[in-house]
C-alpha cells in the first residue's frame, strides 16, 4: 500500500475559483517526497484537504489505504501535519501544546508526556518548555509544530513549506532532523517553492502549477532535465 494516494482531486472554492483541477499522486512508504510549485499552485489546498481542514469538491485521498472520508480516524492516526500558519492562544506553554495534541490522539497522559519531552529535546526546545508559545521566534514556533505533529509517532509526516522565512542556519538543522526521522522510517512529504530544498532532501518530486501536476519523477531525473 502507498503511504499516500491521491486520485483526481478537485477543489473549487466558494468564489468558483478552481484551485485543484484533478490532482493525482502516489507516495510510497519510506519516501521523502516534495510537492514543488510556485505560490498559488495549490499546495496548501492539497494539504488542507488531506487533513480535512478544507472540503474537497471531488476525488479520493487515502493514507496507508485508509480513505479520509470513510475511515477518518484510522487515517488521522497515520498522519502528522505541520501547517504553514498557526495561531497559539495567549498563554499556552510549549510543552502543554504538545501534550494536548497527545490527548487529541487519545494517548495516555504518561505516554504523551514521555513523547513530548523526547521531541522537545530533539528539536532543541527543552529549555523553552514552560515558555508561552507566542513568545517564541518564528523558527522555534515551526519546530514546536513539528514536535506537536510527531507526538503520536505517525507513519507519515506532511509539512507545508516548513522552512519558509527561516534563516539558513536553522533551515540546515531542520533539514538534518527531517533526514534523521526519514532514515528511521517515517515517510515525509513536504511542499516547497525552493528547488534547493527539494533537491537537498527529497528522492521524488511532483511539480504542481495552477492546480495541476505537471511532472512527477525522481529528483535525479528532474535535475538532469533542468
Ligand atoms: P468552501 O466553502 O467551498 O470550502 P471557503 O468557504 O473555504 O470555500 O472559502 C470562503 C471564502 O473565503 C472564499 O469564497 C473566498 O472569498 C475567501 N478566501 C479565503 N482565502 C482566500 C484566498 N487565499 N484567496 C481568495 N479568497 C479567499
Ligand atoms: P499554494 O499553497 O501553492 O501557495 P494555495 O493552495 O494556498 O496555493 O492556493 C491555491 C489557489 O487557491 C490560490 O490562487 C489561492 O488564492 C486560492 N485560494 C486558496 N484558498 C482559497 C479560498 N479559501 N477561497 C478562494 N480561493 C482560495
Amino acid at each position: 500500500t502507498a503511504a499516500l494516494s491521491i486520485k483526481n482531486l478537485r477543489k473549487t472554492y466558494g468564489n468558483n475559483f478552481e484551485a485543484l483541477k484533478g490532482v493525482s499522486l502516489e507516495v510510497q512508504a519510506g519516501d521523502f517526497f516534495a510537492v514543488l510549485g510556485p505560490n498559488g499552485a495549490g499546495k496548501s489546498t492539497t494539504i488542507g484537504i488531506i487533513c480535512s481542514l478544507v472540503r474537497k469538491t471531488s476525488g479520493e485521498v487515502k493514507v496507508f489505504g485508509h480513505d479520509i472520508d470513510t475511515d477518518f480516524s484510522a487515517a488521522k492516526q497515520e498522519l502528522g501535519i505541520v501547517p504553514q500558519e498557526f495561531n497559539f492562544s495567549q498563554f499556552e506553554k510549549v510543552r502543554d501544546i504538545v501534550l494536548q495534541q497527545g490527548g487529541y490522539y487519545g494517548m495516555p497522559r504518561a505516554q504523551a508526556a514521555e513523547r513530548a519531552d523526547k521531541y522537545l529535546r530533539k528539536l532543541g526546545l527543552w529549555d523553552k518548555r514552560d515558555t508561552p508559545a507566542r513568545m517564541l521566534s518564528g523558527g522555534m514556533k515551526r519546530r514546536l509544530m513539528i514536535a506537536r505533529a510527531l507526538v503520536h509517532e505517525p507513519r507519515v509526516l506532511i509539512l507545508d513549506e516548513p522552512t519558509a522565512g527561516v534563516d539558513i542556519e536553522l533551515r540546515r538543522s531542520m533539514w538534518e532532523f527531517l533526514r534523521e526521522i526519514n532514515a528511521e522510517g517515517t515517510t515525509i512529504i513536504l511542499t516547497t517553492h525552493y528547488l534547493e530544498e527539494a533537491e537537498s532532501l527529497c528522492r521524488n518530486v511532483a511539480i504542481i502549477d495552477h492546480g495541476e501536476i505537471v511532472q512527477n519523477t525522481s529528483m535525479k531525473s528532474l535535475l538532469k532535465r533542468l
